[in-house]
Parts: C-alpha cells; structure tokens; sequence
C-alpha cells in the first residue's frame, strides 16, 4: 500500500519543531543578556554569518540596532521613546524592531525605501524632489548609504528635508583600522563587490573618515560607540561582538552618527 508523502514529512517536521522548542528552551536561561529593544531575555543571543552571538532571537535586532538604542537612551537620560515624541520621522530601510515602535510615539511617521515595496514612499534618498524642504525633524537611516552610487547628494538631501536643529541618525558598514573610504566605480560585478566592498550590493567600504563626509555637507556631528557606555551595558545589551569577526571586511566597532542640522 503506497503511504502519503504527507505521512512521511510529519516526523520531520515534528522533529524540527522539538528541536526549535528545546533550542529556545536552552538559549532562555540562564538570564544572562537582555536585548534592549524586544525585551528578550536569555543565555547569549544567537550568531550569523558575520558575528557570533550578535542577533536577537525574537526581534533580530543585531549590535547596530541595540547600540541605537542605547545611544539614544544616553542623551540627558531619555528614553529613545521620548526622542522621537512628536517628532516629524522619515524612516529609511525601517527595521522591523524600530517600525513597530516610532509610530506610537512619532507626530508623523513615514517609511521609505528606493527597492522594497509596501512602505509609505518609493524614494531615492539622493533625490528626494519628492520631499519639501525641512519636512522633517528626524531621518533615519541605518546601513543605506553604502547602498547609493551618490551618497554625497544622498547627505546633501537629507541635510535639506531636515528642520533646523534636526537630527539623521545614520549607520554605515565600516572596515576596521581603514582610514579612507574605498570607492572603485569600475567594479560593478556582485561577486566583484562582495570580495572588494563585503556584500554584493554595496558600492563602497566607509573608513574613519565618514564623519568628515557628513561635516562636508553642513552636519554637525556627534559619534556613540559601545566605548560610551559602563562594560556591564556592554555585557548586558551586546553592544559589541562578543567574539571579534576575523573577517577583514568586517565591522566590529559600530557607530552611531548623529549628524545635527545647526
Ligand atoms: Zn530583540
């Protein structure tokens, strides 16, 4: 008698969820870090390609994230919910953790990105023509520019659809110890950009120089790193890999670049 195919993937399928369950089971005690946005609790948070033990089990949040976070808890002891507090938002590549909360608390809350689709605007940050001059008091936007052939007038556009004494947050991929962005227009294959840049789709590798580039177009700007903050926090939130990346392309010191409009 032939039996189902369906009969024979239920073991299967019963088994990778009692392995699911035991693997969550495990990571959840004892309580050792906390992820500072989700609230989840546990023994160490899980691993990528990239980092071990960097990734939120429930919100995905990985170290950029939590470091935003805290970094915006840092200032004059707020929450980072008080900082978007009526504030005009334009949120670009809005990661799922933030996206669910900014709304609650945001006067406007508007996301965007140039690719996915189902945000509230298709936009190319380096032409927001779209977008009315200072529009908006806060623009985030975390691991984008690496992404935008010119992100010289994607800093410009941002600086312009900000209010006076507006803030972008921003996050960029940068290479460990390199002292000059790495740009090189003639590479444009995925596999070429990947071995040069680290990823397929990114265009350049930032350098320490990036804060310059953001002071290049009017912004002043204030850096947050995991050196900001008592070991302890560190320890607590995962604000720093716990186990560097032996990658050369890697970044394991993450920043936070508050870039003000004055
Ligand atoms: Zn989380």
């Amino acid at each position: 008698m032939a039996v189902s195919s369906d009969v024979l993937k239920l073991p299967s399928q019963v088994f990778r969820q009692l392995k699911l369950v035991s693997k969550r089971a495990y990571l959840a005690y004892p309580k050792i870090v906390e992820c500072n946005l989700c609230g989840w609790q546990g023994r160490h948070f899980i691993s990528d390609c990239w980092h071990p033990y960097t990734i939120c089990p429930e919100c995905r949040s990985e170290v950029r994230h939590r470091l935003l976070v805290a970094a915006l808890s840092s200032i004059n002891g707020l929450t980072y919910q008080d900082i978007v507090q009526n504030k005009r938002v334009l949120h670009f590549a809005p990661e799922k953790a933030l996206k669910s909360t900014f709304p609650k608390y945001a006067s406007k809350y508007v996301t965007a990105d140039y690719l996915v689709e189902g945000l509230d605007m298709k936009l190319d940050i380096s032409d927001m023509s779209a977008v009315q001059d200072e529009a908006f008091d806060l623009v985030i936007a975390c691991d984008v520019l690496e992404h935008v052939p010119n992100d010289t007038k994607a800093m410009q556009e941002i600086y312009r659809v900000l209010s006076v004494g507006g803030c972008a947050i921003i996050t960029v991929p940068q290479q460990d110890n390199l002292k000059e962005t790495f740009e090189d227009s003639t590479i444009i294959t995925p596999e070429e950009r990947k071995r040069v840049f680290g990823q397929w789709d990114h265009l350049r590798i930032y350098g320490d120089n990036f804060p310059s580039l953001l002071e290049s177009v009017g912004f002043v700007v204030r850096v947050v790193q995991e050196k900001n903050f008592s070991q302890k926090l560190v320890n607590k939130h995962v604000l720093f890999p716990p186990v560097l990346s032996k990658n050369p392309l890697a970044t394991n010191y993450r920043k936070i670049f508050f870039a003000r409009k004055v």
